[in-house]
Formats: structure tokens, sequence, C-alpha cells
């Protein structure tokens, strides 16, 4: 006979393994089927490394700019080798970590693809062969790929996604970079701290161009300065790899010399043919179709993070599992205020934001103040030798509440979660106590500002 649990995830990244987990903490038994990493793509080939290749860059910077804190270094260079080996221990012991934490709530990790068959009937294909088990509710949190351009695929060895970008054997001397999104300008940073020519093409007018306008041309002047050249405006048409490395070609007719080409232009949900033809599961574009409760059309099926293709971020995955997981479990929760959910950038300098944006603001025709406050009026950043980027609060005219915050600069990805605070706030944020000195003060300066009661800027 089959073997039954009350929930069968499918997928172990942030999503589900969440989903399993909140599950089981609700009482239910459950089973998370996993076709590769426990983990997901978040802490094997996502987040986790990437940020962990970051603090060695970072911390190359920080070695080579020691002088300007009186600080003499004789040399800093990067030893690969090391750094990729710090990578996969960081990215290791934290899979083990997570294996330990699922078996822990008595969640069964399954290993194999997970195939739906029926609404509560899951085939599981592994090198053992192939079991069925049932499934009072199914969560998919299949997760999602890097999208190919149909022009130049993915070829593994010079035209590589940002899986292959985060373990190459060696640090490349060049690379031209396909997309200046999030995955693209955080390793443009990567290889470029560690002494690549590095080169960005993007196809719209600026770099992250989900934020604000100013946001993307503060980032241009910072990558400048890191020997990062922005092409913006510009498209990718071809790439010849017939020589030694590879001869980019943009519209333009300008060709870039790269010795690896990363293509970062978007992710795009992972859904299984066999499972959303066996559910006639609805689908809206790639994404699975689902409500605010996280159901799909199929009664008892659940799909969260990448796969629904709302944030394509960690902790929206997260947000989404709980939603998810209570409801499977017979409770009733509903999925509320995407926007809240926090946007992080791990560039040098980094970028955050939260709520609506001012180009969010002037698309729906919002009448709103902005606030300001720059880190080089800062105490605590002016200390750290870390005095690039501002902060801009936004508050809504008809409600007098902060409604969106932006930031750029050292460490602003830390104060995301306190941003997400001050959403709702009004002009009361001046009784607040933020410790000084502090960068945190950035924050509540740039929310007074938006309410002209900015201490330290001058009168507007
Ligand atoms: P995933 O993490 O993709 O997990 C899906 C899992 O499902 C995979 O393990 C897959 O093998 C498994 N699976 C798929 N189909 C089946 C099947 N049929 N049977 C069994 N298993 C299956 N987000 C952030 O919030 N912060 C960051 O700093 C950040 N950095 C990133 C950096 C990079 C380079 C990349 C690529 C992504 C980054 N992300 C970041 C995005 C983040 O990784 C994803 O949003 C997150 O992993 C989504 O979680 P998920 O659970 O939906 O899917």
């Amino acid at each position: 006979m089959a073997e039954r649990f009350d929930v069968v995830v499918i997928g172990s990244g942030p999503g589900g393994y969440a989903a399993a987990i909140r599950c089981a903490q609700r009482g239910a038994s459950v089973a998370v089927i996993e076709k590769e990493l426990v983990g997901g793509t978040c802490l094997n080939c996502g987040c986790i490394p990437s940020k962990t290749l970051l603090a060695s860059a970072h911390t190359l910077l920080l070695i080579k700019h020691a002088a300007l804190m009186g600080v003499d270094v004789a040399s800093a260079s990067p030893n690969w080798p090391k750094i990729q080996a710090r990578k996969e221990a960081v990215v290791t012991g934290f899979r083990k970590g997570l294996t330990g934490l699922i078996q822990s709530h008595k969640v069964k990790i399954i290993e194999g693809r997970g195939v739906v068959v029926a609404p509560n009937r899951i085939k599981v294909e592994s090198q053992a062969g192939a079991t069925e088990i049932e499934a009072g509710s199914i969560i998919l949190a299949t997760g999602s790929q890097p999208v190919q351009i149909p022009a130049f695929p993915f070829d593994g060895q010079t035209v590589i996604s940002s899986k292959e970008t985060l373990s190459l054997q060696e640090i490349p001397r060049s690379m031209v970079i396909v997309g200046g999104g999030v995955i693209g300008c955080e390793m443009a940073c990567v290889y470029a701290a560690m002494g690549a020519k590095v080169t960005i093409v993007e196809a719209l007018n600026r770099l992250i161009p989900m934020e604000d306008e100013w946001v993307g041309r503060l980032m241009e002047r910072e990558f400048k300065k890191l020997g990062i050249d922005s092409l913006t405006s510009q498209k990718v048409t071809s790439v010849d790899k017939t020589g030694g490395a590879a001869k980019v070609v943009l519209e333009s007719g300008q060709t870039i010399e790269a010795q690896k080409v990363l293509v970062s232009v978007g992710r795009r949900p992972v859904v299984d043919a066999e499972t959303a033809s066996a559910l006639n599961l609805q689908m809206k574009g790639p994404a699975i179709a689902v409500n605010n409760k996280l159901q799909t059309n199929v009664p008892g099926v659940y799909a969260i993070g990448d796969a629904v293709g709302t944030t394509y971020l960690a902790h929206g995955a997260f947000a989404e599992a709980d939603v998810a997981a209570v409801n499977a479990t017979g409770g009733d929760e509903t999925m509320g205020g995407y926007s809240l959910i926090p946007r992080a950038v791990y560039t040098f300098p980094e970028i955050a934001s939260v709520g609506k944006n001012e180009q969010t603001c002037n698309a729906e025709g919002l009448d709103v103040s902005v606030g300001r406050a720059f880190f080089k009026a800062n105490g605590r950043s002016t200390a750290h030798n870390e005095t690039i980027g501002e902060i801009r609060a936004v508050r809504a005219v008809s409600t007098n509440r902060i409604i969106g915050v932006t930031m750029v600069g050292a460490s602003v990805t830390e104060l995301a979660g306190a941003a997400r605070t001050l959403i709702g706030t009004t002009e009361k944020i001046t009784e607040l106590s933020f410790p000084h000195p502090s960068v945190s003060e950035v924050l509540k300066e740039a929310a007074e500002d938006a309410f002209g009661l900015s201490l330290h800027n001058p009168p507007r």
C-alpha cells in the first residue's frame, strides 16, 4: 500500500522546506520530495553562495582601501581556490544543518523527482525506481530556472548562467554580463573585485531597472569606480565563440571580447509538464496560477515561491509557505502585502527598498512628498568611510504616512527590516529613539524629512 502523508511538498528550497516545517508544526504528517539538493536554489546556487563570494570580494576591497583608514597593508590579492573552498564549506554546512532541521520536525525527505499523477497521488522517480505516495494536500514549490537567450543559449563553458558563475575554476580575465538586474550586478561586483574586466550590457536605460532611476544612475557611477563598464540601452545580438575568447556583438555593432559571458536576464518558473497535464493545472504565463490563499485551480493543491512567479525572492517564498501551510492543514490564511516584502541587492554599495518607490507612485498618480538623507552626513558612516548613497522615504500626502523607502549605501540590506517597520509611520517618527551614532539614523532622518521635520537637513 502506498505510504500516505497529510501533506506532500515538492521541492525543498526556501518555499518547500518552510512549508514542510510549518505543516509539521501544525501537527501534520509531512514528506518533502527533492530531486537535486536539499535547500534548493537559494542555498545551493543562489542567495548563500553568492553572498559568500560577495563577502570575500568585500574583504578584498576593504583591505585595498585600508590606507584611507590609516592602516598600512602591503598588498591584498584573491586566493580563488580558497575563496571557492570557503563558499563550498558554507553551503555544505548549511545543507547539512537544514537536512537535520527538517528531519528533526519529523518531516520525511524523499529523494527523487516528484510527479503529481492525481490530486492526491504522487509518483517519485529516483535511481532506485518509481514509487507512489498519497497525500491529503500537495504543495508545489518547484522553484525557477534561468532564462536563456535563443541566439546564444547556455553552453556551460563560455555562455553561462549564475549557477556556473558561482563555481568558476578560475577568475576570468574578462566577463560580459548580459542583464543589469540583481544577479548580474551582484556577480559583476564579485568578479570586478577579483580583478576581472567586467562589462554589463543592459537593454533598459539603467541598471537595476525595477528600482527608481536615481538608484540605477548612482550604481552606474559607483560601478565605474570598481572598473565595471555599464552599457545601458544596448542589446547583445550574438556571441561568436569561434576564437579563444568569445566575441560579444551588440546591436550597435560594437564588439567586446570576453572569456565568460554570463546571461542573467531573469528566471522562469519550473513547472513539471507531467504534473501540469495530469492536474490540468491552470497557468498564468509561465507560472502556476494561484489565488491569494496560494490555492491552484485544483482543490487541495497549493503552489508557492518562484513557481508562482510573484517575488522571485527567498523571503517571498517563506511568506507564501506560511500561508499555504496553514491552508493545507485546515486553516484559513490569506497572502497580503506583497509590496511590503523588502527587496535587497547585495552590490557595492547595497540597495534595499520596501513599499512603493517614487516611480510606482508617479505611475499611480499618487501625490507624495519624498524625504532624503545622506550617508555622508552621518557620523557612523563617515567614521567607517562608507559615505556613498542616500535613503529616500516616500510619504503619501493623502494619508500623511510613509508608504515606501528606497536605500542605497553600505549594508542597507540590513536596514530593510527596520525600513519595513517605518511603513505606515506618521510624523511621530520624531519621537522614536535610534542609537547615535548609527547608520540607522539616516533612515529616521529620511522619514523625518518626508514630513519636513529633518533635524540635520537645512530647511527646504
Ligand atoms: P527553489 O529554491 O528554486 O527550490 C526549488 C526546488 O525544487 C529545487 O531544489 C528543485 O530541485 C526542486 N524541484 C523542482 N522540481 C521538482 C520535482 N519535480 N521533484 C522534486 N524536486 C523538484 N533571493 C533572495 O531573497 N535573496 C538573495 O540574496 C537571492 N540571491 C540569489 C542569487 C542567485 C544567483 C539566484 C539564482 C537566486 C537568488 N535569490 C535570492 C532567489 C532565490 O534563490 C529564490 O527566490 C528562492 O530560492 C525560491 O525558492 P523556492 O523554494 O521557490 O525554489
